[in-house]
């Protein structure tokens, strides 16, 4: 068996929750940092990796803006390795920084990447999406939600569009946020280490443990965040290694 030479780390519920640091966390984080390689992961897809650095950082984790990963960021390496230099980013103004050093083009991109706009879908914008993809652009999602919840009540998500857009043009998207393999394959890539020195620690069964597995990736799930026995029971995924917080994490 390989060593572990490069941690995944699931930032939400596992190092964190509503704001504060887990018990431990921290000294445990910055004790493993002298001995492996770090990725903070996070599906969060409006928020920048300069935000949620500072929020770390204020809380104690002593962690460069190069070891977190958000979908965005998962987004824009992956277009970097593909070689992609133009691209027509479909996503929250908020992160639009996330991808300076690529060209900005509407009309002749060589991927599109998609994400949470609001309520600023509407027919021009699907069909100034779909003129390029059929011309051979390639289209990325970071994430292809169903709905959500937002003032008590389901919102139709991003995905209904992904879906429509897929649909129309015949081609699949590479969907980034967790559990999709792309984002683990992102993250592997940005360490620069095979899939077998690696280990995901998360608390969702579903988007750590089976997208990790799924990616080749060794897991351990964490019984806090939103850890669930009886969810975890039912689940026909097992995780390599179960631990009762990130601080009784032993390699
Ligand atoms: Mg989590």
């Amino acid at each position: 068996m390989n060593p572990i030479k490069g941690l995944l780390i699931d930032i939400d519920g596992v190092l964190i929750e509503d704001g504060h640091a887990l018990d431990k966390a921290v000294d445990k984080l910055n004790e493993l940092k002298s001995n492996y390689s770090i990725r903070l992961l996070t599906n969060t897809t409006t928020k920048r990796v300069k935000e949620i650095h500072q929020m770390l950082t204020r809380l104690g984790f002593d962690i460069h803006q190069n070891e977190i990963v958000t979908a965005p960021v998962a987004a824009q390496i992956l277009l970097k390795h593909s070689g992609y230099t133009r691209i027509y980013p479909v996503v929250s103004t908020n992160i639009l920084p996330e991808f300076e050093g690529f060209t900005f083009d509407e009309k002749e991109p060589q991927a599109i990447v998609v994400g949470d706009i609001g309520r600023r879908w509407d027919y021009d914008l699907l069909n100034q999406i779909f003129k390029p993809l059929m011309s051979g652009a390639e289209l990325i999602a970071l994430h292809k939600g169903k709905f959500w919840k937002s003032e008590g009540a389901l919102q139709l998500d991003i995905g209904a569009f992904v879906a429509g857009l897929e649909y129309a043009t015949g081609k699949a998207a590479t969907v980034i946020g967790k559990p999709s393999r792309s984002f683990f394959d992102a993250a592997l890539k940005s360490m620069g280490l095979p899939k077998n020195e690696v280990l995901m620690i998360g608390d969702d069964i579903d988007g750590d443990i089976g997208g990790a597995q799924h990616a080749g990736i060794k897991a351990c799930l964490v019984k806090t965040g939103k850890y669930n026995e009886q969810f975890v029971a039912q689940s026909e995924l097992k995780p390599d290694q179960v631990i009762a917080t990130f601080a009784a994490l032993s390699l």
